[in-house]
């Protein structure tokens, strides 16, 4: 590798990364998970595809990044790309400075699982590598295009003016990544009227025109849209105000319910885990049967709604762990949306190899695609961008500055 971007995306406990190389061909990749407890460990792939597992006990963030730190010093990373879940205000991807990290953290009560395990992260790496450049890229940027219409709630208006209540969108880099690979595969880079579902533990759709982001399924926080793991997705508000009265639930109780314990695993009273309930559902569970159903019947509907966003439909993109790996799922989902003329060709849909690109339609209506996602590739890409307007701009300053002397 000779010039690289380490890409880190820290959780409550885990942290993955990946050193993605120039051009984004070669990677080396892992995570680090458990941190904080004995059984704290780091797996994943090094140089040449081999295997790594190291135990790290009690490791915490900033333990797991030094070891990652010091197991990858030798390729020489040239910048470090954060994922940030939400940017706030923040529009576009940015250089990390004290200004920038005080406004992810101002952007904390917006996505309290995420952001300070964010911040965690950012504060280990700037202490053990000051002199890289590090960028944010925010999961929340891709959809500042949409228009006022697709995120204002109809709320009271202060909320928003004086509260930035607002719907902001999540799964950013997915969404920008998938589209722009798929439309260019489609012979029409980022052009045209397209719909993605990221199909994930976490699901979300995009509406995308021309490349940008127009509307998306989740809203202020990643709990608004579709049916996900363990998440409700859409709900009616008043669902606080029953459980509270009828139930004596308090608001962390019914938070927790609807993002821990809903969704999928709600649903089934099984588990979250896609493949466990098809299996199982196969296997003549009906709970597990109705999941299923409910997941696709609402993503379906998610995405016949977005499309409202769009003067046209080309296509639909599939992406994440379900719609990257699913035919079943791509099948029952596409078949509840017959009216916009979509025509999945069975065939090419049981046919695609797991993981791989690839058109599944009949050629008649609109184009499906299966695009496999790829955020650190996108993460590295972005803070490369971000990294040379800086150097860009500083020899700028510096040329104005010798001219003025
Ligand atoms: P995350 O959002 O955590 O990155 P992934 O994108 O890896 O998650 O997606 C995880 C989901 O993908 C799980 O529900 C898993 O069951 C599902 N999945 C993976 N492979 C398959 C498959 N072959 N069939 C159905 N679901 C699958």
């Amino acid at each position: 590798m000779s010039t690289s971007v380490l890409v880190i995306n820290c959780g409550s406990s885990s942290i993955k990364y990946a050193l993605v190389s120039e051009h984004r061909k070669d990677r080396i990749f892992g995570l680090a998970e458990n941190l904080g407890s004995a059984d704290a460990r780091i797996k994943g792939i090094t140089t040449g595809g081999a295997e790594l597992e190291l135990s790290i006990p009690h490791a915490d963030h900033e333990k797991a990044l030094e070891t990652i730190l010091e197991r990858l010093a030798h390729h020489n990373p040239q910048a470090i790309g954060h994922r940030v879940v939400h940017g706030g205000t923040l529009t576009k991807a940015e250089l990390l400075t004290p200004e920038i990290i005080e406004r992810i953290r101002t952007a904390t009560p917006l996505a309290p699982l995420h952001n300070p395990a964010h911040l965690v992260g950012i504060e280990a790496t700037m202490r053990l590598f000051p002199h890289l450049p590090q960028v944010a890229v925010f999961d929340t940027a891709f959809h500042q295009t949409m228009p006022s219409h697709a995120y204002r709630y109809a709320l009271p208006k202060f909320l928003y003016t004086e509260h930035n209540v607002r719907r902001y969108g999540f799964h950013g880099t997915s969404h920008a990544y998938v589209s722009e690979r798929g439309s260019e595969l489609a012979g029409s880079f980022k052009k045209g009227g397209w719909l993605t579902a990221h199909l994930g533990n976490g699901s979300s759709t995009c509406a995308i025109w021309n490349g940008q982001s127009v509307d998306t399924s989740m809203g202020l926080t990643p709990l608004e849209g579709v049916v996900m793991g363990t998440r409700s997705g859409d709900v009616d508000p008043s669902i606080h105000s029953f459980l509270a009265s009828n139930l004596g639930w308090d608001i962390y109780k019914i938070d927790k319910m609807l993002n821990s314990q809903s969704g999928l695993l709600g649903l089934s009273d099984l588990s979250n885990d896609m493949r466990t309930l098809i299996e199982a559902s196969e296997q003549g569970n009906e709970d597990a049967a109705l999941a299923i159903e409910v997941f696709c019947y609402r993503l379906a509907k998610s995405l016949a709604g977005l499309s409202c966003g769009l003067p046209r439909i080309d296509g639909l993109f599939f992406t994440g762990g379900i719609g990257e790996n699913s035919a079943y799922i791509r099948e029952k989902t596409v078949a509840y949306l017959p009216h916009f003329g979509f025509n999945l060709s069975q065939e090419q849909n049981n046919s695609l190899k797991r993981g791989t690109e690839g058109r599944i339609d009949a050629g008649t209506g609109p184009q499906i695609w299966v695009v496999p996602t790829d955020e650190e590739g996108r993460i590295a890409k972005e803070t490369e961008h971000v990294v040379l307007e800086q150097v860009n701009t500083s020899a700028k300053k510096s040329d104005i500055e010798t001219v003025m002397a």
